[in-house]
């Protein structure tokens, strides 16, 4: 049984059912994930076989409710399976992110009965992906200038525009797209698949997040039926507090990619010698692998504790923020110091290290820029917006 690094024992801050799911979802990545991931990310394809394979292992929905087929989990148990899948891939971690905090959330909270109905258990089984539509060619950083826009037919609504770099926007068959009405008010409207008018070409040639799919959506005078727009929520706040959630996973799902960077660098750092010694017993070695550490173990923490303010539904937008940013900046970082260590060979795919730092040159852009989020908690502490 494998045993990730735990320095200042939070294992002893978790329930028997956390780990209890935890190991399930962990045994599911070193068998179904690992062995075959660097394949697909070196071909650039998404391997699309593991999607059913998540819901079946509760991946997609975990705190949404049984009755809509999620596992009705705590958050705490939604941060941990974000980890172990995170240790896989990024990309894989990417499609349980979206999936749960981005499509089936947003139906959730804001739907009506039908729509989570209609939903949200075959997207938690993985039947049906789900994509989430908010980044536009010039509008990113400030979604609140977008575009795409509906008009109110009567039956239905006709919607134009477009989004760019969306998550499995490829493969989805439904598409959670924010735009905004006749008088410029943001709101969520659900588009599927084979919709006329509806395309969404995939965006090739990435060097990040290479084994999942990132596409368009375009929208040419789609008619969406009255009934898929979500009736309980307008304006930004409705994608912000799917971020919101999406981005607690990530402060989550980031320690898996720091802590397998970390053991594959441990463990070569103990078996290469130079020199005549293992380079493990080199200072510089050493000063790599004690502070990779002690920063994985601090955003262990500050993962755990936003898990407890979440639980209590007191963890704000700002704390948020921070914990995704520190977590991202952490990983990555880890992720460089790793590749060190192994010389030639991190660069090589035989070794998970230069694919997660490589993915994780993504995870620090989306879901809010690692300056943006600075900056939103800058506004915190003085009050000022200094983005807008
Ligand atoms: C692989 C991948 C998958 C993605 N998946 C999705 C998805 O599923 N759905 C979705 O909607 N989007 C998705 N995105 C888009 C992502 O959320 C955006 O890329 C992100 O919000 C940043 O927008 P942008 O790329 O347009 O950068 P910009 O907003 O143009 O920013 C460019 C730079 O300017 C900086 N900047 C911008 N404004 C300010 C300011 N006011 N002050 C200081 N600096 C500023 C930013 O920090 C950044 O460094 C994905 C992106 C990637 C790479």
């Amino acid at each position: 049984m494998y045993n990730p690094p735990d320095y200042f024992l939070v294992d002893e801050l978790l329930s028997d059912e956390h780990k209890i799911i935890r190991s399930a979802v962990r045994d599911w990545v070193d068998r179904s994930v690992k062995p075959i991931i660097d394949e697909y990310a070196q071909k650039h394809a998404y391997p699309t076989h593991l999607i059913k394979e998540m819901g079946e292992i509760g991946a997609f929905g975990p705190f949404i409710p049984e009755k809509y087929g999620g596992a009705g989990l705590d958050q705490m148990s939604y941060g941990l399976i974000m980890t172990e899948l995170e240790r896989g891939d990024s990309a894989i971690r990417s499609t349980a992110s979206v999936q749960t905090s981005l499509v089936m959330y947003p139906i959730y909270a804001f739907g009506n009965e039908e729509q989570r109905i209609k939903y949200l258990p075959k997207l938690a089984t993985g039947e049906w992906v789900g994509a989430y539509g908010l980044t536009e060619p010039n509008h990113g950083s400030d979604p609140g200038s977008m575009l795409t826009h509906f008009e109110d037919k009567g039956d239905h609504y006709l919607l134009n525009g477009s989004k760019i770099w969306i998550t499995n926007s490829p493969i989805a068959d439904v598409a959670m797209v924010w735009a905004k009405d006749e008088e410029g008010i943001v709101k969520g409207i659900v588009v599927e698949k084979g919709m006329e008018g509806f395309t969404a070409p995939e965006i090739h040639n990435k060097w990040s997040l290479r084994a999942s799919y990132t596409g368009e959506l375009i929208f040419d005078n789609v008619k969406v039926p009255r009934e898929n727009l979500l009736p309980n929520i307008k304006g930004l706040k409705g994608p912000l507090m799917c971020l919101n959630s999406a981005r607690y996973g990530i402060a989550w799902g980031v320690i898996g990619a720091a802590i397998d960077c970390y053991d594959t660098a441990l463990q070569y750092a103990l078996e290469r010698k130079q020199f005549g010694k293992p380079i493990a017993s080199f200072q510089l070695q050493q000063k790599k692998l004690a502070e990779m550490l002690t920063e994985i173990t601090k955003a262990q923490l500050l993962a755990w504790r936003v898990g407890v303010l979440r639980n209590e539904n007191r963890a704000t937008p700002y704390q948020i923020s921070m914990a995704k940013r520190n977590n991202v900046e952490m990983a990555l970082k880890v992720a460089r110091e790793s590749r060190q260590i192994l010389g030639a060979m991190g660069i090589s795919g035989d070794f998970p290290i230069m694919r997660h730092m490589m993915n994780l040159e993504s995870v620090i852009t989306y879901e809010g820029t690692h300056d943006i989020h600075l900056l939103i908690t800058g506004q915190d502490i003085t009050g000022i917006s200094a983005f807008e």
